[in-house]
């Protein structure tokens, strides 16, 4: 139920990819309608009042080059202003002069002008400087007729407001000067409009633009997915033979070649785990069937209730309760909960125990094995795992030694390190081979010897007891040689 309101509140990659483009969309659409319509006039104001302070900053800063005459006009041609030097309050002469604008203010201007005399105060209460941006109409206030400045020439921008900038400054020789800047701030109403119709013409072209490529990669994104997922499907109903299709954007095609992979291993599992069914179902029946024959034989004929007979199902109840143990320690490993029980005991004597069960191989079948060592070793370990390590490597040795029936146990120690070495004489393990014999139920030769072996579990159940103790181990083999299967441990 749960799952059910949660899918419903998902987006398909369709839905995601067309919000998210109408959302970018929508964003990108109103930093432009806002730059370019709502605060054009606010923007552009202010950088003209930045020009203008920046260029005023520049000629108080040379206001004593030799050159200050060439660098005026190449600053009013740049800013697109006029400037004006003025020794001021004292004689009020005009010291350096640009006359860029045909229809500036202060080129007007009277020396006895009340306007400069306020914009003297103003710029002496701040600092120096003074900067504003006034409508042509405010200069009535000082008793200028705006519209009486140069009536011959067209004026510039009709409504346009005038930056005025004011700085004062010393010279070298000790003057007081004002440097008086003045531009224009034309208005921007007719571009508005332009931008304005240009902006709908971009919004309807973006809009579409955005939801046809949204939806060109919502395809791409979202076709590949679905065949991958159909397969997927027929996987969950143990369909390994499936093949997922590498299209569309690498991580899709990626993620179709782990699923190729994944149908692949899982198919060898599901192999793995079938004939692992097959062998233990023939591993029980094979001292089952002998355990049911002999007990009939005995129970039916006189005389068959021998000890031989009786040995043989004691016998046979013993490699069934074995490969139980095996399969319970596989699990056991699988699932983590196999804990170690660590002592200080005798790795020596534990070889020679093992050796000993064999004592009945070596007088009936005549196999030979022989244990080569110096002294004995204590370790620190699990003493019962241990055993069944060396157990099964004696054990598989024996079972797949060559026609000497040699096996030989070598007890090495170097620089405080005990090595054990199980050898045989068989006919060894292809290199191929090599690193898959430790993996659960994998045999290399399932025909080979069926009768002695066990289910393709010892040497996992060998190789998770070592990895538990954290110690090292290996095998070398040359194919039609003989195996060396190994371990390490630190002696105490
Ligand atoms: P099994 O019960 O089949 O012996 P193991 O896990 O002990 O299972 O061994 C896995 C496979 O490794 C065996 O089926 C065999 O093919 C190979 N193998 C193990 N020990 C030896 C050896 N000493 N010589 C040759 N092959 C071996």
């Amino acid at each position: 139920m749960k799952e059910k309101e949660s899918k419903k509140r998902r987006l398909s990659i369709k839905s995601s990819i067309f919000i998210s483009m109408a959302l970018l969309v929508v964003v990108m659409l109103t930093i432009l309608w806002l730059t370019q319509s709502v605060f054009l006039s606010h923007i552009y104001r202010y950088t003209k009042k930045n020009e203008t302070d920046r260029a005023a900053s520049i000629i108080v800063d040379n206001i004593n080059n030799e050159n200050l005459n060439s660098l005026i006009e190449k600053i009013s041609s740049e800013y697109d202003l006029c400037a004006e030097i003025i020794r001021y309050p004292g004689d009020k002469e005009i010291l350096y002069d640009s006359h860029f604008l045909n229809d500036c203010i202060i080129h007007k201007l009277q020396f006895e002008d009340t306007l400069l005399d306020f914009w003297y105060e103003e710029a002496k209460s701040n600092g120096g400087k003074y900067i504003d941006i006034l409508p042509r109409d405010k200069f009535r206030d000082f008793g200028y007729d705006p519209d009486d400045f140069h009536g011959d020439v067209p004026r510039r921008g009709g409504d346009a407001n005038c930056v005025i900038s004011v700085s004062i400054a010393e010279t070298s020789d000790g003057d007081s000067v004002m440097v008086v800047l003045n531009s224009f701030v034309l208005p921007v109403d007719a571009t508005v409009k332009t931008l304005r119709l240009q902006l709908i013409v971009i919004t309807i072209v973006m809009l579409a633009s955005a939801f046809l490529i949204a939806y060109i990669l919502s395809r791409r994104l979202s076709l590949p997915i679905e065949k991958i997922n159909k397969e997927a499907k027929n996987l969950a109903c143990a369909n390994y033979g499936v093949t997922f299709p590498q299209e569309g954007p690498i991580e899709i095609s990626e993620l179709a070649d782990t699923l190729n992979y994944t149908a692949k291993e899982l198919s060898k599992v599901d192999a793995m785990q079938k004939e692992l069914i097959a062998n233990i179902s023939h591993d029980l029946r094979t001292p089952l069937t002998m355990i049911s024959g002999y007990s009939e034989v005995m129970r039916d004929i006189p005389g068959e209730n021998t000890p031989e007979n009786m040995q043989v199902i004691i016998d046979e109840t013993a490699r069934l309760s074995s490969l139980v143990n095996d399969l319970l320690d596989v699990s056991r490993f699988q699932s983590g909960t196999q804990k170690l029980n660590i002592s200080r005991f005798n790795l020596t004597e534990s070889v020679k125990s093992v050796i000993k069960r064999y004592d009945k191989l070596i007088s009936h079948n005549g196999y030979i094995i022989n244990f080569v060592y110096d002294e004995d070793v204590f370790i620190n370990a699990d003493e019962v795992r241990i055993l069944q390590v060396i157990y099964n490597l004696i054990n598989n040795a024996i079972n797949y030694t060559g026609e000497d029936k040699t096996v030989t146990v070598k007890q090495e120690v170097k620089d405080g390190i005990v090595r054990i070495s199980v050898i045989d004489t068989g006919e060894g393990i292809a290199e191929k081979d090599l690193p898959l014999i430790w993996d659960r139920y994998y045999k290399v030769d399932k025909v080979h010897k069926r009768a002695h072996i066990g289910t393709g579990l010892g040497l996992s159940i060998v190789k998770n007891i070592l990895l538990l103790h954290g110690s090292r181990f290996g095998v070398s083999s040359e194919v039609g040689k003989g195996s060396n299967f190994w371990f390490e441990f630190k002696i105490l």
